[in-house]
């Protein structure tokens, strides 16, 4: 293991990651959003989503990607002619797809991943804060797009009309690390951006 001195590469405070895993973490100094990777340290741009409330405990991060899901084949056991209609207008155009990249179990991530590909959200950009407390990422664009993956089956697998096979595509650009506002209610997290 390659031993890192871990200082911000903006400002030169020394960073302390909590978690082993973590991707990018915010600078407690000057407030910026450092990623950590194999050849070192270097700065990513982080969207920030206006809050939809004054108070809020934590930023989290969020990978957000344009892309498209194409399914090739979908086969089930049930016929249920609404399910299939939803999963076409789902994915007949392209799309925003989301993945967590705080450290939570994989399927609570796909089931919010799911929930926010439902509802396609569009986050209001705000300026960045001048001190903020971000939620370190653990999770890497490219581990951010297998995610996708289940992220899919999660949301086809929950349709009324027993899923039995599923066979699928995703075309997607690189992603936009976006900074959510959230609250924190029991162990997780409640999101609070203001939607369009
Ligand atoms: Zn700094």
């Amino acid at each position: 293991m390659k031993l890192l001195a871990l200082r911000c590469p903006i400002c030169a405070q020394p960073l302390k990651p909590q978690n082993p895993d973590v991707v990018v973490l915010g600078c407690a100094n000057c407030g910026t959003a450092v990623s950590l990777n194999e050849s070192g340290l270097d700065t990513i741009s982080l969207q920030f989503a206006t809050p939809a409330v004054e108070k809020f405990d934590s930023w989290l991060p969020l990978w957000v990607f344009n892309g498209r899901v194409t399914i090739t084949n979908r086969q089930t056991q049930g016929r249920n002619k609404e399910a299939q209609q939803h999963s076409e207008q789902l994915w007949g155009y392209p799309r925003r797809l989301y993945v967590p990249s705080w450290d939570l179990p994989t399927e609570t991530a796909c089931q919010l991943g799911g929930d926010l590909v439902q509802r396609q959200p569009t986050f209001q950009r705000t300026d960045p804060p001048d001190k903020f407390s971000l939620v370190e990422a653990v999770v890497t664009p490219e581990d951010a797009l297998k995610l996708l993956e289940f992220v899919v089956l999660s949301v086809e697998a929950a349709r009324k009309d027993w899923l039995k096979e599923l066979h699928f595509t995703i075309e997607a650009a690189k992603p936009q690390l976006w900074a959510i506002p959230a609250m924190q209610a029991g162990s997780g997290w409640q999101l609070q951006p203001a939607f369009k």
